[in-house]
This record gives C-alpha cells, sequence and structure tokens, in this order.
C-alpha cells in the first residue's frame, strides 16, 4: 500500500446533493494516493493497517473553496467599512494596492495573508493579487509554500485608477502579463495563474482585445467582478453604450464562461434575465460574496434563483470588502442576508438553508477546481477537521447541530487538521 494511503476516522459530513448531508458516526474516511476512496463505518479488509489518525468524534469535512478574494486587501481588512464601493475603491483600496510596488512591503503583507490562509479552512482559492508582476510572482511563491491549491491573479488595469494603480497602457498591461505568465510557467505545483482584467470600468476595448488573445493562447481561467453596486452598473453603462448589460461587456471579447473560457464571476447582485441567461448558458460560476455586498451597501445577491436555475454558485469572501477569510463565516452570512432578501424584498425566494451553504462552500465552488469538495470516490483528498470540544453543551447534539453551530461561531481555534489533496497542512 502507497504510503500516502491512509484513514481519517470521525463524524464525516459531506453534501450528497445541494440540499442533503450525508453524515457518518465514527466512520472512516480513506484517502489513496491523494484521492478520496470514499467513506466507509468499518475500515474494509484492504486497508486493514493503513495509518489512521483518530480525531476523537470531531468533525471532518471537505475542504472549503473561497472563489473570490483580494491578498492585498487583506492588510487593511475591517477598515474603511461606512463606505459604499466606488469612494471605498478610490480612498482605500487603490491606494493601499499602489504600496505593493514595494517589494518588502508585498513581503511583509502577503506573508501574513498566506499564514492566515493556511490556518483557516480553505483548502482552494481564486485570487486577486496587483497589477504589479513582481508583487504577484512574491504572492504566488508564498502561497506555494502553504500547500493550498489556488489560482492567483496578476491585475489588469489601464483606465480609471489613481496616478499610482494604473498601467501606463493596454499594451504595457498585456506585456507585463505575458512576462508573469513567461516567468512563473511551471514554477509551481499547488498554484496556477488565473487571468484577472480587474472589472470593467478599469480596463479598456484595447485591453480587453489583448488580453482575450493572451486567454486564448495560454488557455488560461478567468475572474472579474459583475454587477456588484449600482453606482458600478450604471458607469460601465456610460463606459459601453454598445452592450445591453454588463456582462456583455466581458462577452463580447469571449472572456465570459464557454468551455474554453472557465469564468468566475464575483458578486452578481444586480443582474437582468438576460445576464443570467447568458451566465447559466455559458457556465460562468458566481461567486457569491455575502459579507462584502453588505458591507460595501451592495445588495442581496438572488442566490436562490441562482440555484433554482441550476447556475454554478460558490462562496467567496472577497477580502477586503470581506472582512474576514472564513467560509464558515461567509456560510452564515449566506444564510443570513438571504432571510432578509426573504423579508424584505422577495417573499417568493425562500431562504438558504445550512445544507444549501455548504454545498457552496464545498462542491459548488469546488467543481471549478475538478472532482473536488466532496468525499465520494475518486473526488481529490481536501478535507478540514473542526473540533468543537471547547463549546460545552448539556444536552445532546445530532452531527448537523454540531456543524451548525462552527458554521455560526466560525472560530479558527476549532479548525485543527486541513489536508489538501491528500497532503498533510496540519
Ligand atoms: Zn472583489
Amino acid at each position: 500500500m502507497n504510503e500516502t494511503t491512509f484513514a481519517l476516522k470521525g463524524t464525516i459530513c459531506f453534501s450528497e446533493s445541494p440540499t442533503k448531508l450525508s453524515v457518518t458516526e465514527n466512520g472512516y474516511l480513506v484517502c489513496e494516493n491523494g484521492v478520496s476512496a470514499g467513506v466507509f463505518t468499518e475500515l474494509p479488509e484492504k486497508y486493514q493497517g493503513i495509518p489512521c489518525r483518530d480525531t476523537n468524534g470531531c468533525l471532518i469535512i471537505p475542504g472549503l473553496t473561497d472563489l473570490h478574494l483580494h491578498a492585498p486587501q487583506y492588510c487593511f481588512r475591517a477598515t474603511g467599512m461606512d463606505l459604499e464601493l466606488l469612494d471605498w475603491l478610490n480612498t482605500i483600496t487603490f491606494p493601499q494596492e499602489s504600496r505593493y510596488a514595494d517589494l518588502e512591503y508585498a513581503k511583509a503583507a502577503y506573508s501574513i495573508f498566506a499564514e492566515d490562509m493556511k490556518k483557516s479552512a480553505t483548502t482552494r482559492a481564486s485570487i486577486f493579487a496587483t497589477l504589479h508582476v513582481a508583487g504577484t510572482e512574491l504572492l504566488m511563491d508564498l502561497m506555494e509554500e502553504t500547500g493550498l491549491k489556488t489560482l492567483i491573479g496578476k491585475v489588469n488595469m489601464d483606465r480609471n485608477g489613481p496616478p499610482t494603480l494604473q498601467e501606463e497602457s493596454a499594451g504595457a498591461s498585456a506585456r507585463d502579463t505575458v512576462t508573469w505568465l513567461e516567468e512563473t510557467a511551471g514554477r509551481y505545483q499547488n498554484v496556477k495563474p488565473i487571468l484577472t482584467p480587474r472589472f470593467t470600468p478599469s480596463c479598456t476595448d484595447e485591453l480587453m482585445t489583448k488580453l482575450a488573445e493572451i486567454q486564448q493562447k495560454y488557455h488560461l481561467p478567468v475572474q472579474s467582478h459583475l454587477s456588484e453596486n449600482f453606482g458600478e452598473i450604471a458607469w460601465v453603462k456610460e463606459l459601453c453604450p454598445n452592450t445591453r448589460f454588463y456582462g456583455e461587456a466581458y462577452d463580447q471579447f469571449g472572456m465570459f464562461g464557454g468551455p474554453d473560457c472557465p469564468t468566475i464571476m464575483a458578486h452578481c447582485v444586480h443582474c437582468p434575465d438576460e445576464e443570467i441567461a447568458l451566465m447559466k448558458e455559458r457556465g460562468v460560476y458566481v461567486a457569491h460574496c455575502s459579507q462584502s455586498n453588505t458591507n460595501l451597501s451592495s445588495g442581496i445577491a438572488p442566490v436562490r434563483r441562482y440555484l433554482d436555475e441550476g447556475l454554478h454558485v460558490g462562496l467567496g469572501s472577497d477580502i477586503a470588502g470581506g472582512t474576514t477569510v472564513s467560509l464558515l463565516r461567509a456560510m452564515a452570512d449566506s444564510v443570513q442576508t438571504s432571510k432578509l432578501r426573504w423579508r424584505l424584498v422577495d417573499d417568493s425566494q425562500k431562504p438558504l438553508s445550512l445544507e444549501e451553504v455548504f454545498y457552496m462552500a464545498t462542491q459548488g465552488g469546488g467543481s471549478f477546481f475538478g472532482k473536488v469538495g466532496s468525499f465520494d470516490a475518486g473526488y481529490e483528498f481536501d478535507a478540514v477537521i473542526l473540533d468543537d470540544a471547547n463549546l460545552p453543551h448539556p444536552q445532546p447534539l445530532t452531527p448537523k447541530e454540531r456543524l451548525e453551530r462552527l458554521v455560526y461561531l466560525s472560530d479558527d481555534r476549532n479548525i485543527t487538521g486541513k489536508y489538501v489533496s491528500g497532503n498533510k497542512i496540519f
């Protein structure tokens, strides 16, 4: 038997479907060569004698996927939270991101980010860096060492930024992007590049045309922002008078999903019907960032509708529109805002359940990375151990109640183990 074959013993929870949890108490989760061999109530004959980590009844869940966050914003999270999106970008975010031209600063800030990501329940993430090539490569080096599997993008922005945070031309932005891709090609096991036009207001048509060529040449996935906030949407309409809706501003350049362009769009709070139809047709992933949408007064995304219509939906912490990398917290936030939406906006759209947000945080977003987010046989072995022994209770709790408590209390101190593709992180 291969040495990367082992078992975890505990209370194993994963999504059987978007609305149903699979729970096995005192079960065995077997990892064979980095891949799940399944969950068993008794260790099968062929696995007798493999190393087994007994968690003493801890919950064992699939690793969580963060579909949207900005690494350079981590160091100023939880400040400036009284602003709306565009003011927040101009007064706080852009000046702060300018600092990543300084590699010493970038190293100090990104080291803190990488360390906290390592300790979190996140095993996969799609991350924005800044427009700086050297800083982005440094972030990739640091994230590689964490063992997490991440997509990281050098940001493109050639208009509407401050002088300190704007590329000098579309040509310069495209050249830097190619330099970054060539310099990092083949350098990493865990980190891959993702093309990252910041959002339509930051990218000229000339730049988008060049990025589309790069996307095709290097077969890159794409991440950006979509229909987040009323001010932003009105601005896109002004900038792109030829488009019927925001998504077309990406789609006209061929960067809005489809089989050759896997795409994550963050937020999708105020998408018109045609935009939703196009996202569905192209398989665009929605990164639902509930806390950010609350902090920046953006609104509440119609996630129930996205789920009903069969769109791909995962969760994003959206650091630093969101204030924490905890996807446990993102699950709780998503339930809470869906209740407000149901109460205040549309009572025909029922709130999200624990099962549904758990699915979005695991398989929903994980599927962007392949067979990720489940313990069914054949899925990559991403697992997180949650120990709730420090949360005593006199009454008996079911595994689902224990999971819900850990989600709502979302305390990193309860995370006591993590594996990515079978590799032990801690
Ligand atoms: Zn964002």
